[in-house]
């Protein structure tokens, strides 16, 4: 086949030889052909290679699609002694990705674009690849940016941490080990900083990477009731205000909310006001009074007009909402 000249010359160094389109199976072939003979270099250490030849194997490439069609260059790559290495190596190709020889470097980092938006595991689904290597791309992507990634200014921060993983990595490895600290920015919502484990260290860290000077800045920090991020604080930032966050108390609020619900359903409950709080109904206790349906709303007014302890327990529960619902109500003015 006569091929256009954008075709043959598609890689420096190597010729186009030939082109198949497969059209029905949905892929292309570019075969390719090294033009240059010597020297070549190792692609493990980089230096050259002895001139004679070993061998060779034919190697498949993916690198990016045309049109739905997958791509890929096909090409023989040569085997030389390297004398540094002192053994038999393949030669290093400047357009292969060096996370993976199966693939090209521009496809390599269009892949890692792509698990900007979406997980990896979609993105290997989506694009025919496997998952673990495309996982390697998006390592590589984000440590790139990590390189130049500076924490903003920041003034009001919240530390929360979460699960990592099920697995030790030893035996007598400990359950805070298997979290993640993580810090955002209270301000623009976003993320500043991930450091490992769940302790006081672990948000040490963040402030060391600031330092002294822009510790002194921050104003609030929002962390749940875990004793180390609040010692951390009272050590690093002299100016900053200690609270505990809104999600994690009214996990613990609505934990006893709960626990008396039960209590009293079950020791001063009978009949039919004991089914009406229990069971599949214990939720409808917990949630806020305005969100109730018509029909949640009998429901609990058919409760509380029998019984005075429920009510106590509604109107505690409502005024606990009502402390956020003011915050809520700040903000929305400011
Ligand atoms: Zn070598």
């Amino acid at each position: 086949m006569r091929l256009p000249r954008f075709i043959s010359k598609i890689s420096p160094g190597f010729e186009v030889i030939d082109l198949k389109e497969w059209i029905s199976k949905g892929f292309i072939e570019i075969y390719l052909k090294n033009k240059e003979e010597s020297p070549r270099l190792c692609s493990k250490c980089g230096d050259q290679l002895n001139s004679a030849k070993v061998g060779e194997h034919k190697v498949k490439v993916r690198t990016l699609d045309i049109h739905k069609f997958k791509t890929y260059l096909i090409l023989k790559r040569q085997k030389h002694h390297c004398p540094t290495c002192k053994k038999t190596r393949s030669e290093a190709l400047s357009f292969i990705s060096s996370e993976s020889p199966h693939v090209t470097e521009e496809y390599a980092w269009w892949l890692g674009r792509l698990c900007e938006i979406a997980p990896v595991s979609r993105a290997a689904k989506f694009t025919g690849n496997d998952p673990m290597t495309m996982w390697r791309f998006d390592f590589k992507r984000m440590r790139r940016l990590f390189q130049h990634y500076k924490i903003p200014k920041v003034t009001r921060i919240s530390v929360d941490e979460v699960y990592a993983r099920k697995q030790k990595y030893y035996r007598k490895e400990s359950r805070d080990k298997r979290f993640f600290t993580i810090v955002s920015d209270l301000n623009s919502g976003r993320v500043v900083w991930v450091s490992e484990s769940r302790s006081k260290e672990a948000l040490d860290e963040f402030f060391h990477v600031i330092g002294e000077e822009r510790c002194k800045d921050i104003e609030v920090v929002a962390a749940d009731q875990f004793d180390g991020y609040k010692k951390s604080v009272e050590v690093n930032c002299p100016n900053a205000t200690f609270v505990w966050d809104r999600f994690h108390i009214m996990q613990t609020f609505e934990k006893y909310v709960n626990d008396d619900r039960a209590w009293l359903s079950h020791h001063l409950c009978q009949g039919e006001i004991k089914r009406l709080t229990r069971g599949k109904f214990k939720q409808l206790f917990l949630k806020k009074a305005e969100r109730r349906s018509k029909v949640e709303n009998r429901h609990i007014g058919d409760v509380l007009k029998d019984n005075q302890h429920f009510a106590y327990l509604e109107l505690i529960k409502e005024g606990m909402f009502q402390i956020y619902q003011s915050k809520d109500e700040f903000e929305a003015r400011e």
